[in-house]
């Protein structure tokens, strides 16, 4: 069965002691669930937040990697790095990567395959622009961005990849996907999946959704069949926020 999944990318918010009081909030107030519960602090604070949540089911995530092992490259960093602070899962294709940051889908293709060949799991974000939903593009463009990037793995990879579909023009903007928009698109992906690969692997993959959850509009994006939580982003800085739509899962 699919594992439901709350994460919270802190995106660059939080210094270290920001990073510590949410944590601790976080830790204190985290109800019971079957859900998994990430957060995904800057790449300064993964050690400290790590170390806060040691006993805690709370995982934390890493924002990004680069793709080569070690190297001349200035400003990254690798996955051994990430995994030597205890970070095992990391975002992989943000859309604020892919804008601000050249990530193409070669690139990410080979960032997902770095992540994986270190026994990492990827939690790969994708969706359309606004104008690609205008002009009735985006189940399009969502089935190119997964060809090109995540289809030349083995089904066995899927294991160790968590999917996360996030419209470009939901993504801090407060417009979110309707609840029926999500399951559209999320059904669409797991029949891609299904075509791609087999039903053991749609039926296995999480597919997150994310573009502006909220405490309000949480429970009702969860509940859509297809829906196996949600990568939240302005609301996980509040740990009331980020509880609450815990608690909607
Ligand atoms: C995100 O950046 O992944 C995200 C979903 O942000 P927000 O929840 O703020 O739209």
């Amino acid at each position: 069965m699919r594992k439901k999944i709350v994460a919270g990318n802190w995106k660059m918010n939080n210094d270290l002691s920001a990073t510590e009081e949410l944590v601790a909030k976080l830790q204190k107030k985290l109800p019971e669930t079957d859900a998994e519960v990430m957060v995904a602090p800057a790449y300064t604070n993964l050690f400290t937040a790590f170390e806060a949540l040691r006993q805690s089911p709370i995982e934390v995530i890493a924002q990004n990697m680069h793709f080569a092992e070690n190297g001349a490259y200035t400003g990254e960093i690798s996955a051994e790095m990430l995994k030597s602070v205890g970070v095992q899962t990391v975002i992989l294709g943000h859309s604020e990567r892919r804008a601000y940051f050249g990530e193409t889908d070669d690139i990410l293709a080979k960032k997902v395959d770095a992540a994986l060949a270190k026994d990492m799991t990827v939690m790969f974000c994708f969706g359309e622009e606004l104008n690609d939903r205008k002009s009735d593009n985006h189940f399009k463009v969502v089935e190119s961005q997964l060809k090109n990037a995540l289809f030349h793995l083995e089904s066995s990879a899927f294991k160790h990849v968590i999917l996360a579909y996030e419209p470009v023009w939901a993504i801090g903007t407060g417009e979110t996907a309707t609840p029926e928009q999500a399951q559209e698109m999320h059904k669409f992906i797991r029949e891609t999946l299904a075509k791609q690969y087999n039903d053991t692997v749609a039926e296995s993959t999480s597919i997150l959704y994310g573009g502006s959850v909220k405490p309000t509009n949480a429970k009702e994006i969860f509940s859509q069949p297809d829906v196996d939580g949600g990568l939240i982003g302005g609301a996980a800085l509040k740990a009331s926020d980020f509880i609450a739509i815990i608690e909607a899962i």
